[in-house]
Order: C-alpha cells, then sequence, then structure tokens
C-alpha cells in the first residue's frame, strides 16, 4: 500500500522516481519502537530513546531527493538515529556508512538495519561533526542534526560533485540546505524550513 507516498511526499513535490521507490521498499516500521508502530506511517517525526526522533518521512526523502544520488557513490549519513535513513539512503547508494553519538541508539539501529536487509551498512559510534575521515571522500553527505554552520571536517570530506544536505540554524528554525562541492566553492541547490534536533558537538550535555 502506496497510498502514504503520494499523500505525504509525491503531492509535496517529491518526483526522483528512485526516492520514491526506495521509501517504498523500506519498513519504517522495523525503525520505531514497538510503542509506536501503529503510526510508523504517520506524517511526522516520532520519538525514540535518549529524547532523539526518527525523522518524518517527507523530511528524509527531501534530503534523499537533494543529494541526487546516481547509485554509485559512497555517502555518510550523520546522526544515525533509528537508522531508518541510512536503510533508504542504501536503497539510493553504492555503500553508506552512518555514525551516531548514542552508543545505544547505534546498536539498535544496527540490528533495525539487519532486519530491513542492509546489514552492509556500516554503524559507528562517534562525533559526526568530524565526519568519518577515513574512509572520504564521499560522494553524498547527509546530515539530521542541525548545526548553525557546516561543520569544516565534514565539507573537506566531501568529494567534489557531491552534495551536502543538512538543517542549518539554531534549535528554534532551520532550513535543509544542499550544498555541492564544485571546483569553485559550494554551489547551493535549495531548502526549506525545517526542526531537527541539534548536532552535539564533543562531550556536550543531552545524555
Ligand atoms: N536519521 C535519523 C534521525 C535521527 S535524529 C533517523 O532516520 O532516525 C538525529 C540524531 O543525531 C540523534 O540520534 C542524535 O543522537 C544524533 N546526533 C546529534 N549530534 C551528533 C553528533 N555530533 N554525532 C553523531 N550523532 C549525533
Amino acid at each position: 500500500m502506496a497510498d502514504w507516498i503520494d499523500r505525504q511526499l509525491r503531492r509535496r513535490g517529491i518526483s526522483d522516481e528512485r526516492v520514491l521507490a526506495a521509501m517504498r521498499r523500506v519498513p519504517r516500521e522495523r525503525f520505531v519502537p514497538p510503542t509506536q508502530r501503529a503510526h510508523a506511517h504517520d506524517d511526522t517525526a516520532l520519538s525514540l530513546a535518549h529524547g532523539q526522533t526518527i525523522s518524518q518521512p517527507y523530511v528524509v526523502a527531501l534530503t534523499c531527493e537533494l543529494l541526487a544520488l546516481d547509485g554509485s557513490e559512497r555517502v555518510l549519513d550523520v546522526g544515525t538515529g533509528s537508522g531508518y535513513a541510512a536503510a533508504v539512503l542504501a536503497e539510493l547508494a553504492a555503500s553508506v556508512v552512518t555514525i551516531e553519538r548514542i552508543p545505544e541508539l547505534a546498536r539498535g539501529a544496527s540490528s533495525a538495519l539487519r532486519d530491513a536487509g542492509h546489514p552492509e551498512v556500516e554503524v559507528i559510534v562517534g562525533d559526526g561533526s568530524l565526519g568519518v575521515p577515513a574512509q572520504a571522500p564521499f560522494g553524498g553527505i547527509a546530515v539530521a542534526a542541525a548545526s548553525p554552520r557546516v561543520p569544516p571536517a565534514l565539507w573537506a570530506q566531501l568529494a567534489t560533485g557531491g552534495r551536502i544536505v543538512l538543517p542549518l540554524g539554531d534549535e528554534h528554525e532551520q532550513r535543509l540546505v544542499a550544498l555541492e562541492r564544485t571546483a569553485g566553492g559550494p554551489r547551493y541547490h535549495g531548502s526549506t524550513t525545517v526542526r531537527f534536533v541539534p548536532l552535539v558537538s564533543g562531550e556536550g550535555p543531552g545524555r
């Protein structure tokens, strides 16, 4: 039943058929806490443990569309959370490495990714604002936590021609922005107002 795909995604302007097919294939219910399974396809973000959230399906689809992946890329996903966005990215890219600062969430995401048919996604525990230098450059970087500016390490790990999609702003309001790394500097691809949890760097509070 793909009604929700039309209602929540297509009608709002998601038009990349690869993204729509990926959203249809990934079982969102596997990434949602058991108590919230009935709401797996609701048009909203849902709560995870540790005060974190699994992003609204539309926001995941928009992020993927803005990344403009052709399937050949190695992708970095910052802020694994439930692992849902990583699974959708795994449908669209050659490989995905995802990084989460909260070890319990990373563990839960690993097992959900296995259940959902994406055991190949590598889940790393660490500070995603520093990226994963050992595996750079990335053909795309998706960030699921807001920051006031593009973390320099992430920009440095983006391949030329690759895009980073991230929510830029403070805790109240952010814009989901897509920046392509070109030889001449960043090229801007579009944005919309969104709301994400903050990107916590270093030994911040929030556990
Ligand atoms: N993509 C996720 C959304 C998770 S919400 C999903 O589909 O479910 C954002 C996540 O970013 C939270 O789990 C939070 O713990 C994590 N996060 C915040 N700052 C981080 C950082 N510096 N490094 C890694 N993860 C971070």
